[in-house]
């Protein structure tokens, strides 16, 4: 499997460094975030090393996605969370910072003073098209 000496993740799946584990199993490790944005703020990891969504092999990525819907049941029925965002970033342009693949599971609250950075806003009709066709081309 694949491992990285110098990765912070792959020392708190091996056990190395020190984390608040929650769940794990064959594929995935589940560790609470020491940033939390709302109580019970969770990462889903792959125990392979692999640095971003483009590298994640796919099957880890499914059991990454699968362990986050189970978490995210459990933040509603133990935490008593009215929601949850599922968050991942690719890229340090797209905030990530610890580059072992990770899902964030966030629980939300109604009423929770987590808030998105940028609000969002009606875009161009013709830029939005613009993109899609980019993409879909
Ligand atoms: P990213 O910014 O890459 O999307 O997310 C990295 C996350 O890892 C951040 O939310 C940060 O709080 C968390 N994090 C960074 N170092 C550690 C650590 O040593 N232990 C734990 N549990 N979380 C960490
Ligand atoms: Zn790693």
């Amino acid at each position: 499997m694949a491992t990285d000496p110098d990765c912070l993740f792959c020392k708190i799946v091996a056990g190395d460094l020190p984390s608040t584990r929650v769940y794990e199993d064959d594929r995935t490790v589940a560790f609470m975030d020491i940033n939390p944005g709302t109580r019970g703020h969770l990462l889903v990891v792959p125990r392979a090393h692999a640095r971003d969504l483009l590298a994640i092999e796919a099957g880890d990525l499914a059991a990454v996605a699968h362990t986050g819907q189970r978490l995210a049941a459990l933040q509603l029925e133990r935490l008593g969370a009215d929601g949850v965002n599922l968050l991942n970033s690719c890229g340090s342009a797209a905030w990530q910072t610890v580059f072992h693949f990770h899902l964030h599971v966030i629980p939300r609250y109604a009423d929770d003073p987590l808030r998105l950075p940028y609000t969002p806003a009606p875009g161009d009709e013709a830029e939005i098209a613009a993109a899609a066709a980019e993409l879909a081309a």
